[in-house]
C-alpha cells in the first residue's frame, strides 16, 4: 500500500488525529486493542437507533430485523475464518471467554485424572489459566512447549509431549510478545495423528494473517473483535460441531435450552446451546462490518504492508545502542517487543507516553515467558495498517531522547 492508501485508510480512524500532552499521537499498542473505523463506530449508533430489540424471540419487526443482522453476523465471521458451517461459530466476549468454554466443557467429558493438556511457553494467560483451572478441578497434568533462542516453538519437543493421555493442544497461532507466528498447520497435523485435537488462539493472528481453519484443520479457532477494529465485549469461537455437539453447555439461561421443566431442561442445538442469555448483538454486527472493512483493503495487502512496518521498525531501532530485540523468529508479524540495557521498560513506557506514544511495557499478560527469558518485561511496539514509516521515524528519535535521560 502506499502513502496515499495509507493516509486515505487513516481519515477512516479519527482518534489518529488526538493530540496527547498537545503532541500528534502515534499509536503503537494495536496488539492490545485496535482503533475502530468510522463504519464500525456507526455501525453501533446505528444499531441502538434504529434497530435495537431483543433477538429471536421476538415476533416483531425490530426483533426480526435485529435477528436477521446477528445471525447474518454470524455467516460473515464463518466465511471469514472459512468454517464450512455458519452454526460452528459461538459468539462469546472475546478469545478470553471463548477459550474458557473450550476448557470448561470439552474438559468436563473428555478428561480424566491423569491426562494430559499441552500449551506452549509462550502462552497469553488467557490460555493458561483455564487450562491450569481445569487441572486443578481434574487432576490433569499441564505439559509446556519449549521454544529457541529466536522465539520460536521447538517442534521436536512438541513431539515429546505426544502420548496416549493428552487429551487436547492449545497454542497461540501468533505471539503478543515475540511476534512469532507458529507454524500451527504443522503443529495441527502432528496432534492429528495422534487424534489429539488442537484449540489455536487467533487472537493476534486474524488482523494481520490470512486464517482458513478448514484448510488448518483446527479443532477450535478463537478470536476476539477489538484486535480487529471491532468492538470490545465480542469474539468468536469456531468449533468443529463434532466436539461443539458432544461437549455440554458451558453457562445455563435464556437461548441455550429447547424446553424446560422443573424436572428436567433439553438442550437447544447448536449454536445456540453455547450461547446463554441475550447475546451482544449489536457488537456481532458491528464486528461483521470490522471484518468487512479488514476484508476490502484486504488481508494480503495488510500483511505485506505490515511486514516492511517491521523490517522498517526492526532496522531503525537496531541503530540505538544497547538494543535487544525480544523475539527474532524467521516468521514474525508486526510486533517488536526491547529492552535497552538495564533501563526497565517501565520508565521507557512512561516517558514516551509524555512524547505523545502509545507502547505497552511490562509482562504482557505472559508472565511465565518474560520470567522463561529471565528479563524484567519489555517495551512492546505493535503496529497496525494505518501507522506509517514517519510514525516510526518519529518513535525512534522520541526514543532515543528518552534513552540519553534513563542512560
Ligand atoms: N491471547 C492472546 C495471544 C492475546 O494477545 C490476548 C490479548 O492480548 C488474549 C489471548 C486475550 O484476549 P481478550 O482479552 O480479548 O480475551
Amino acid at each position: 500500500m502506499n502513502t496515499e492508501e495509507i493516509q486515505h485508510i487513516r481519515a477512516d480512524f479519527p482518534i489518529l488525529e488526538e493530540k496527547i500532552y498537545n503532541k500528534d499521537l502515534i499509536y503503537f499498542d494495536n496488539g492490545a486493542t485496535t482503533q475502530k473505523p468510522c463504519c464500525v463506530v456507526e455501525k453501533i449508533e446505528n444499531g441502538y437507533y434504529h434497530l435495537n430489540a431483543n433477538i429471536h424471540r421476538g415476533v416483531h419487526f425490530l426483533s426480526q430485523k435485529a435477528t436477521e443482522e446477528h445471525e447474518a453476523a454470524r455467516t460473515t465471521v464463518a466465511d471469514f475464518l472459512g468454517a464450512k458451517k455458519r452454526e460452528e461459530i459461538i459468539f462469546t466476549r472475546g478469545t478470553t471467554e471463548a477459550i474458557n468454554l473450550v476448557a470448561t466443557s470439552f474438559g468436563e467429558v473428555f478428561c480424566e485424572k491423569g491426562d494430559e493438556i499441552v500449551i506452549s511457553v509462550m502462552e497469553h494467560h488467557s490460555n493458561i489459566v483455564p487450562w491450569q483451572m481445569l487441572c486443578e478441578r481434574k487432576g490433569l497434568v499441564l505439559r509446556v512447549i519449549q521454544m529457541n533462542d529466536k522465539g520460536e516453538l521447538d517442534i521436536q519437543n512438541f513431539k515429546t509431549l505426544l502420548n496416549p493421555k493428552t487429551r487436547i493442544v492449545s497454542v497461540t497461532h501468533v505471539s503478543n510478545v515475540l511476534g512469532t507466528v507458529n507454524p500451527v498447520a504443522e503443529i495441527i497435523k502432528i496432534a492429528h495423528e495422534q487424534n489429539i485435537p488442537v484449540l489455536v488462539d487467533g487472537a493476534q493472528a486474524v488482523p494481520h494473517v490470512k486464517v482458513n481453519v478448514t484448510e488448518l484443520d483446527a479443532d477450535f479457532y478463537v478470536f476476539s473483535g477489538h484486535k480487529i477494529y471491532g468492538p470490545t465485549g465480542i469474539g468468536a469461537l469456531y468449533g468443529k460441531e463434532k466436539w461443539l455437539n458432544q461437549m455440554p453447555p458451558y453457562q445455563g439461561g435464556g437461548e441455550m435450552i429447547q424446553t424446560v421443566t422443573f424436572e428436567k431442561t433439553t438442550y437447544n442445538e447448536l449454536p445456540f446451546k453455547f450461547e446463554a442469555g441475550t447475546p451482544d448483538y449489536i457488537g456481532s454486527t458491528a464486528l461483521a462490518e470490522a471484518l468487512r472493512y479488514v476484508e476490502k483493503i484486504g488481508i494480503s495487502n495488510i500483511a505485506a504492508y505490515e511486514h516492511e512496518l517491521l523490517v522498517y521498525g526492526t532496522q531503525r531501532l537496531m541503530e540505538i545502542d544497547g538494543m535487544r530485540i525480544i523475539g527474532t523468529a524467521t516468521e514474525k508479524s508486526s510486533v517488536i517487543s526491547f529492552l535497552v540495557d538495564e533501563i526497565h521498560p517501565y520508565d521507557i513506557g512512561i516517558l514516551l507516553d509524555k512524547l505523545g506514544i502509545a507502547v505497552r511495557t511490562g509482562h504482557h499478560c505472559a508472565q511465565p515467558l518474560i520470567d522463561s527469558l529471565g528479563i524484567p518485561g519489555t517495551v512492546r511496539a505493535s503496529f497496525a495498517f494505518y501507522n506509517t514509516k514517519e510514525e516510526i521515524d518519529n518513535f525512534v528519535a522520541a526514543l532515543k531522547r528518552v534513552v540519553t535521560m534513563l542512560s
